[in-house]
C-alpha cells in the first residue's frame, strides 16, 4: 500500500494494559470470508472455519477485547476509552459466510466485530441498485438486520466496490452517496465507518469520505493502526487462510508485524505490479491481497 511505514517491530502498548489509557497502536485484522469450501476467487483471503473458531478463542486467551472499528476511531477521534488490551475485527465486502459462519462465532463468545458492506453487492439488491460482480455468494438486507442487532457494527464499503481512487469525480461522489444512503435508509441508522475497496484511497477519496459524514475508514497497509495515520487512513493486517496459528497470535499482539509481512510478501505471488491511478488507461491489479 502506498504510504505504508513498516516501523513497528516493537509490540504494542498491549503489554501495558489499564482501562483508559491512550491506545498507541492496535492491530485491526482484516479478514473477507470464512468458509471451508471457498470459490478460487476468494480463497486466499478466505479463512478455513475452524481456523476462525481457534482465532477467537486465542484472542480471548491472550484477554484481548475485540472492539468495532467505530470504538477505535471514537477513541483517537474523541478520548472515548477502550478496553485494556483492544483488537478490532473487520470483515470486507458482505460475503454470505459472515452470516453463517462468522456471527454465530462471534455470538457464542460475546465478541464484537465491524462488517463492510458493499451495496451494490448484496444478494437482493434492488434490479436499479445491482452493480459490480460479486466475488461469491452474498448477504441480503435481512441478514444485515440481524447481524446488527446482534451488535456488529457495519459500515460502508463503496456501491460496487470500485477503485476509489481511479474513478472519476462523478463516479466517486455516486460510489459513496448510493452506499451511504442505502445503508443509512435500508437500516435506519447514520453511517459512521467506512473501508476502501482493496484499501485504496488517495486525499480526493479521503475528503470525499468526510465529506459524506463518515467519522473514519480503513485501508490495508499491514501495519499497525495508529492515531497518526488519521482518522481516514487507519491500517489494517491482512489474514490470509494461511495464516497459521502461531502468525495470528503475534499478529493479534501486534509483535513481529513487520517481519509477518516482509515474508508473506515474498510468499504472495505477483505483488510487484504496475499501480495506475486516477487518469491513467488500463488498471492492473493483480496483487492477491487485493483482490476482495
Ligand atoms: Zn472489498
Amino acid at each position: 500500500m502506498r504510504g505504508a511505514s513498516l516501523n513497528d517491530e516493537s509490540p504494542s502498548d498491549h503489554a501495558t494494559p489499564g482501562r483508559g489509557a491512550a491506545q498507541s497502536a492496535v492491530p485491526v485484522l482484516m479478514y473477507h470470508s470464512v468458509r471451508a469450501d471457498p470459490p478460487p476467487a476468494t480463497r486466499a483471503l478466505s479463512v478455513h472455519p475452524d481456523r476462525f473458531a481457534a482465532q477467537l478463542d486465542a484472542l480471548l486467551e491472550l484477554g484481548l477485547t475485540p472492539v468495532p472499528f467505530g470504538a477505535l476511531v471514537a477513541h483517537w477521534r474523541d478520548g472515548v476509552e477502550l478496553p485494556a488490551r483492544p483488537v478490532v475485527l473487520t470483515f470486507d465486502d458482505g460475503y454470505a459466510d459472515f452470516h453463517t459462519e462468522v456471527l454465530p462465532r462471534l455470538v457464542e463468545r460475546g465478541l464484537s466485530a465491524s462488517l463492510f458492506v458493499t451495496t451494490g453487492w448484496l444478494a437482493d439488491a434492488a434490479p436499479a441498485d445491482r452493480a459490480g460482480r460479486p466475488l461469491d455468494a452474498t448477504l441480503c438486507w435481512s441478514q444485515l438486520k440481524e447481524i446488527e442487532a446482534a451488535g456488529i457494527e457495519t459500515g460502508g464499503h463503496s456501491h460496487s466496490h470500485a477503485a476509489l481512487d481511479a474513478v472519476r469525480a462523478d463516479a466517486l461522489g455516486d460510489e459513496l452517496a448510493r452506499c451511504r444512503d442505502l445503508l443509512e435508509d435500508r437500516l435506519g441508522r447514520a453511517e459512521r465507518v467506512f473501508c476502501y475497496p482493496f484499501g485504496y484511497s488517495d486525499a480526493q477519496v479521503r475528503a470525499a469520505v468526510r465529506a459524506r459524514g463518515w467519522t473514519g475508514a480503513c485501508a490495508v497497509a499491514n501495519t499497525l493502526a495508529r492515531p497518526g495515520q488519521g482518522p481516514y487512513a487507519l491500517a489494517r493486517l491482512t489474514i490470509r487462510r494461511r495464516t497459521d496459528a502461531a502468525a495470528f497470535r503475534r499478529l493479534a499482539q501486534g509483535v513481529g508485524v513487520t517481519r509477518h509481512y516482509l515474508a508473506d510478501r515474498a510468499l504472495t505471488k505477483g505483488y510487484a505490479v504496475v499501480r495506475r491511478t486516477r487518469g491513467s488507461l488500463t488498471p492492473i491489479r493483480t496483487r492477491e491481497r487485493d483482490r476482495p
